[in-house]
């Protein structure tokens, strides 16, 4: 499975509970526990990896369809219309703090450009 200190690995075993706005067989896709826009959503595969500095050329089609899912939530939430942005933090310098690769999906609000 995964390691049982992730806890994005505990909610994809259910062991947390998590809202759930969209799952397919290799990611999961729910709302952040502390939002930082009124559309705030994670996407995640349902595999244990750590972050896009450990991708591999194999993982390119999970890799592929974190991004289709996270375009289905936005679309399913409401927010093609008005614009998204996508996050994935890579390492804490960036702000990554949990250690399972996650997209995050926000909107609803504007985004400046770039990114402070
Ligand atoms: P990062 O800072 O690693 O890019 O993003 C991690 C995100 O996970 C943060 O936005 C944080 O609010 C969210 N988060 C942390 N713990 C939990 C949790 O237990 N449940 C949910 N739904 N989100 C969480
Ligand atoms: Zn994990």
């Amino acid at each position: 499975m995964g390691p049982t200190d992730c806890i994005f690995c505990r909610i994809v075993k259910g062991e947390i509970p998590a809202k759930v706005v969209r799952e397919d067989e290799d990611t999961l896709a729910f709302r952040d526990i502390d939002p930082k826009a009124p559309t705030h959503i994670l996407v995640i595969p349902r595999r244990h990896i750590p972050a896009v500095s450990a991708l591999e050329p194999g993982d390119a089609q999970l890799a592929g369809r974190l991004l289709l899912a996270a375009k289905e939530v936005a679309r399913a939430e409401g927010i093609e219309a008005s614009g998204y942005r996508l996050v994935v933090n890579n390492g804490a310098g960036a702000g990554q703090s949990v250690d399972h690769i996650h997209v995050h999906v926000l909107g609803g609000r504007h985004f400046s450009w770039p990114p402070g």
